[in-house]
């Protein structure tokens, strides 16, 4: 039996939220539906007779630098160019995209596989305005243009992903790099990055490149997933039953997990690109990309490798805290305000995950500063408090703010580290129990803990349990004659 190897090259659709639209002067405002439809618009972006596109220079600058950010090269000229079709979502009949000149090609992007590193080759990057968006009810259609006309930067690789992992990484390093360059705030579910996966299978070992299917619109990482993995199998169980895979492009059916036909699939030609006529050819200043090379930040995979190395991470943790920028400046202030590195990594990806999980918060909204957690973390791990302790501190401090001091003091969570205090509390759960103390003296190790138990509870969790064990032993050893 023939075993196949899927083929997958993706066209990754990331808005610019930039001040204003990418040919006007409208807002750039969110598709939640709290700005009134239609409202952000003006003649330019409603396709009016007459009017003329004019750039936003900052929605080009950042595609400058996510073009430098994935090693493109950046030629000295950039043009844009008609890609003219029909959709009631694109008034003027045509969309201004790039073609022939677009600002980057022939980068890359490196990716985390389970072999290790893989470069997935990038063929082009390139700008272009985003259409509006229909909504479709039972009395008919209607169209929202608010979106119109919003920077769209478009990431074209080369068909180099070879399974649903590669391109479940490939599609979360680029979200990081784009989230990173401050391209848009990373908002999946407002669709600023949308997927167009095109996929076929071959034979494994052969390097030919099969008809595709090309599915459109997927806005989530889930749906990217779901709906190449259902294409590799589809494919699969076509061609092992001797059928043909044809050239086409399909949608996505969430509710039902398969895609379907929507069109033969198009070809450029029939898009009748050519030059925009409204608007000169760009010059892309090699003194203008030099300066926007020297202002990119240092991006995930350099982070990630510096938090290995200067914080003594494992590459599992670093990946964690540096996908999202947030995070991993969250990560980085409580270093520097003295949080041991290694404690602050387990605090924030176990205990504080689990809370903005539980309660649909992010970084940003989180209560807890940098300097609260970093304190919580000194007082763990001098022993001030216990580690059960630490996490009702970080749970009220979560709830409602606060310093962990003033949370451990009101609520009397100091360990009781106090010798003194706990021979007399030793003494008595010894003296109570005189069964069990009989059965540790006869042999029975695991009465040690059953005792240490009683103690813990008597102090409410409270007793520093190395010097409970150490002064329980102590006393017990005492009664062996
Ligand atoms: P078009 O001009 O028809 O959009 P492109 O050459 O721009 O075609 O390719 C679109 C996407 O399809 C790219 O991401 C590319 O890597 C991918 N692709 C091209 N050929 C194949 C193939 N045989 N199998 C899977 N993906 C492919
Ligand atoms: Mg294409
Ligand atoms: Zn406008």
């Amino acid at each position: 039996m023939i075993r196949y190897e899927p083929v997958i090259g993706l066209e990754v659709h990331a808005q610019i939220h930039t001040a204003s639209k990418m040919f006007c002067g409208c807002p750039v405002v969110a598709d939640t539906g709290d700005v009134p439809s239609n409202t952000a618009v003006c003649p330019v972006c409603t396709g009016m007779p007459g009017t003329l596109p004019v750039v936003n220079r900052r929605a080009v600058e950042l595609t400058l630098l996510t073009c430098l950010a994935l090693d493109c090269e950046v030629p000295p000229t950039a043009r844009f160019a008609r890609k003219s079709y029909f959709y009631p979502d694109l008034p003027k009949g045509y969309q201004i995209s790039q073609h022939a000149l677009p600002f980057g090609r022939d980068g890359f992007l490196e990716i985390e596989t389970a072999a290790g590193p893989k470069r997935i080759r990038i063929n082009n990057v390139h700008l272009e305005e985003d259409a509006g968006k229909l909504y479709h009810g039972a009395g008919g259609s209607r169209v929202d243009l608010n979106r119109a006309g919003v920077p769209l930067i478009e990431i074209v690789t080369e068909p180099d992903l070879r399974s649903v992992e590669e391109v479940r990484a490939y599609a979360a390093a680029l979200h990081a790099v784009l989230v990173y360059l401050g391209v848009n705030g990373g908002e999946m579910e407002r669709g600023v990055m949308r997927f167009e996966a095109s996929v076929s299978v071959r034979p494994a070992g052969s390097d030919a490149l099969n008809p595709r299917h090309e599915i459109k619109n997927l806005n989530s990482f889930r749906a990217l997933a779901d709906a190449v993995a259902y294409e590799i199998a589809a494919q699969v169980e076509t061609l092992t039953h001797g059928g043909a895979v044809a050239q086409q492009t399909v949608g996505w059916d969430e509710a039902r997990g398969v895609t379907y036909v929507q069109r033969s699939k198009e070809y450029a030609e029939d898009y009748r690109y050519f030059p925009e006529p409204d608007l000169p050819p760009v010059d892309v200043d090699r003194a203008w990309v030099a300066a926007l090379r020297a202002q990119l930040p240092e991006l995930p995979a350099a982070r990630r490798e510096r938090f290995t190395s200067d914080y003594g991470l494992s590459g599992y943790d670093a990946a964690l805290l540096t996908a999202d920028r947030a995070v991993a400046d969250y990560y980085e202030a409580v270093v520097s305000a003295g949080g041991a590195p290694k404690a602050a990594a387990n605090w924030i990806t176990g205990e504080l995950f689990r809370l903005m999980k539980e309660t649909g918060q992010t970084i940003q909204t989180v209560h807890v500063s940098p300097q609260a957690l970093a304190e919580l973390i000194q007082l763990v791990e001098t022993d001030v408090i216990t580690l059960g302790s630490g996490k009702t501190v970080l749970a009220e401090m979560f709830a409602a703010g606060g310093s962990a001091r003033q949370i451990v003091a009101a609520r009397g969570l100091a360990q009781i580290s106090d010798t003194n205090a706990l021979e007399q509390v030793i003494a008595r759960i010894v003296e109570e129990n005189p069964e069990e103390v009989r059965q540790y003296l006869e042999g029975k190790e695991q009465i040690l803990s059953w005792l240490m138990g009683q103690v813990m509870r008597a102090t409410h969790g409270k007793a520093n349990p190395q010097v409970v064990q150490r002064l329980l032993h102590v006393q017990l050893e005492a009664r062996r004659q």
